[in-house]
C-alpha cells in the first residue's frame, strides 16, 4: 500500500525546518521538501546572523509576548544539539526623541515588564562615542537581546528533524498539488501522499499561492547585506558594542547593525528596505539606491568605519502590508496550512512559528491569539 505521511512541509527555510521539527517531535510522520540542494543562499534564511530581541515597535506587541518562549525554545535546541546558537550582546535602539519608533519600543518593553535603560541625548554620545547621531537622538538599551547564529540554527532544526525520523528531501521541488482528504504532492522527482500539507516557501509564496487561488498582497524584496571595515580594529567589537537598531525621521530610514562577529573587523550594517524582486531572478534588479542610502548613513553616523562596504551579500524579505505574518489554513483546503509573509522579522520567532503551524496541522488549540495572522484580514482591508 502507498505510504501516507501525516504532513509534508514544503520549503526547508527556518520556518519549514522548525515546523517539521515540531511535527516529528509530536509523533507526526513528516517529510520536509526543499527545491534546492542544501545548504543554499537563494531564500531568506541563509547567512551567519540574525537579531533576536524582545522589544517590538510598530509590527505589534503580540510578538513581544511570544519572545520569552522563543528564547526558551532556542535554548532547548542548543541543549539538544550541543551547538551554540545565541550570543547575548544587548540591543541599542536609537532614534529621535518623541518619534513613534522610540515611543513604540518603550511601550512594548513597559507593557511586558521587561528591563531596559534609557539614554538621553547627553548620555548616548557619552556611552557610545563611536556613534555620531543628530543631537536630538536618544537611546534605549534592551540587555536581553543579541545575535542568533542563523546558518547553524537552520542545520540544528534539520538535523534534529532527521534524528527523530523525519525524511528530508532536498533538490526536489513541489510541482503540483492535488487537493483532497489525502493530498497528492507532485514533485520534480515523484509523487507523495499526505494528510496535511504545510507551505512555508518564503518569497516563492508570491508565485505559488496565486496558483492555489490565494491572492495575498505579499511582496518579495531584495535586501542587501553590507559589511563595513573598522578604521581602528576593535571599535565595534562584540565586547564593546551591542546590536543597534535605528530609525530617524521616517521608517524609510530604518537601519540595523551587528557588532563584528562573523568576519573579523567587519561590522554588519544594512537598510531595512529594498526593491521588489522575482525570487527566481533575485539579482536582476537595480538596488544601487540601497547602497547609496546606506553609505550616506555610515559616512555621517559611523565615522570609525570605512564608508565603502568590504562585502555585500543578498537575501529576500517577503513583506505584508501590515508587517504581520500569515499563519493560517487555506480557505478552501483545510488540510493545507500556510506560513508566509514573515516581513523581515521572522527568524527570531521561528521556534514559536513552527509550534503554531504544528498546532494547526494537529488541530490543537493555538498557544497564542492567531487573529493577527489570518488570511481574511487582507480581504477586509481597504489597503487592497
Ligand atoms: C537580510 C535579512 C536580514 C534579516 N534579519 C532578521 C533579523 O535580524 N531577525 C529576524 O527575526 N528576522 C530577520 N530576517 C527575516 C528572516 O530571516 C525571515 O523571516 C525567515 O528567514 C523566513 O524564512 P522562511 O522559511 O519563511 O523562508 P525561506 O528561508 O526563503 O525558505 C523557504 C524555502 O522554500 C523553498 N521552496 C520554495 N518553493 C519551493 C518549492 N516549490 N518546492 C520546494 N521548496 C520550495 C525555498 O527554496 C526556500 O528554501 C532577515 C531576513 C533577511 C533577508
Amino acid at each position: 500500500m502507498e505510504k501516507v505521511y501525516d504532513a509534508i512541509v514544503v520549503g526547508a527555510g527556518i520556518q519549514g525546518s522548525s515546523t517539521a521539527y515540531n511535527l516529528v517531535k509530536n509523533g507526526q510522520h513528516t517529510m520536509l521538501l526543499e527545491q534546492f540542494p542544501l545548504p543554499h543562499s537563494r531564500g531568506s534564511s541563509h547567512g551567519q546572523s540574525r537579531i533576536i530581541r524582545k522589544a517590538y515597535g510598530s509590527e505589534g506587541y503580540h510578538y513581544t509576548e511570544m519572545m520569552p518562549e522563543a528564547f526558551r525554545q532556542w535554548k532547548t535546541l542548543e541543549q539538544e544539539t550541543g551547538i551554540t546558537l545565541f550570543k547575548q550582546t544587548g540591543i541599542l535602539f536609537c532614534g529621535t526623541d518623541g518619534e513613534t519608533f522610540m515611543t513604540d519600543v518603550l511601550k512594548s518593553l513597559h507593557k511586558n515588564s521587561m528591563p531596559y535603560t534609557s539614554l538621553d541625548s547627553k548620555d548616548l554620545p557619552e556611552k557610545y562615542p563611536m556613534l555620531c547621531y543628530p543631537p536630538d537622538s536618544i537611546g534605549i538599551e534592551d540587555p536581553s537581546g543579541g545575535v542568533l547564529f542563523s546558518n547553524k540554527a537552520l542545520v540544528a532544526f534539520q538535523s534534529e528533524f532527521i534524528k527523530h525520523g523525519g525524511a528530508l528531501c532536498d533538490n526536489e521541488s513541489l510541482v503540483d498539488i492535488i487537493p483532497g482528504d489525502i493530498v497528492t504532492v507532485k514533485t520534480s522527482k515523484g509523487r507523495y501522499k499526505s494528510r496535511n500539507l504545510v507551505l512555508t516557501v518564503g518569497p516563492w509564496a508570491t508565485k505559488l499561492l496565486p496558483r492555489l487561488g490565494i491572492h495575498l498582497p505579499l511582496k518579495a524584496l531584495r535586501v542587501s547585506v553590507f559589511y563595513w571595515k573598522e578604521k581602528i580594529p576593535g571599535t565595534y567589537s562584540v565586547e564593546k558594542f551591542p546590536v543597534v537598531i535605528q530609525e530617524h525621521g521616517t521608517s524609510n530610514n530604518h537601519f540595523y547593525g551587528l557588532p563584528c562577529l562573523e568576519y573579523p573587523g567587519l561590522f554588519k550594517f544594512c537598510c531595512h528596505h529594498g526593491p521588489e524582486v522575482d525570487p527566481d531572478k533575485r539579482d536582476d534588479v537595480d538596488s544601487s539606491w540601497v547602497l547609496e542610502k546606506t553609505k550616506a548613513c555610515i559616512s555621517k553616523q559611523f565615522p570609525l568605519l570605512e564608508p565603502i562596504p568590504a562585502i555585500t551579500e543578498s537575501c529576500i524579505y517577503t513583506v505584508t502590508p501590515d508587517n504581520n505574518y500569515v499563519l493560517d489554513r487555506h480557505p478552501d483546503m483545510s488540510n493545507v496550512i500556510i506560513g508566509a509573509g514573515f516581513s523581515g522579522h521572522g527568524f527570531k520567532l521561528a521556534p514559536v512559528v513552527g509550534k503554531l503551524l504544528c498546532e494547526l496541522v494537529m488541530h490543537k488549540t493555538s498557544s497564542y491569539n492567531m487573529s493577527h495572522y489570518k488570511i481574511k484580514r487582507f480581504y477586509n482591508s481597504s489597503k487592497l
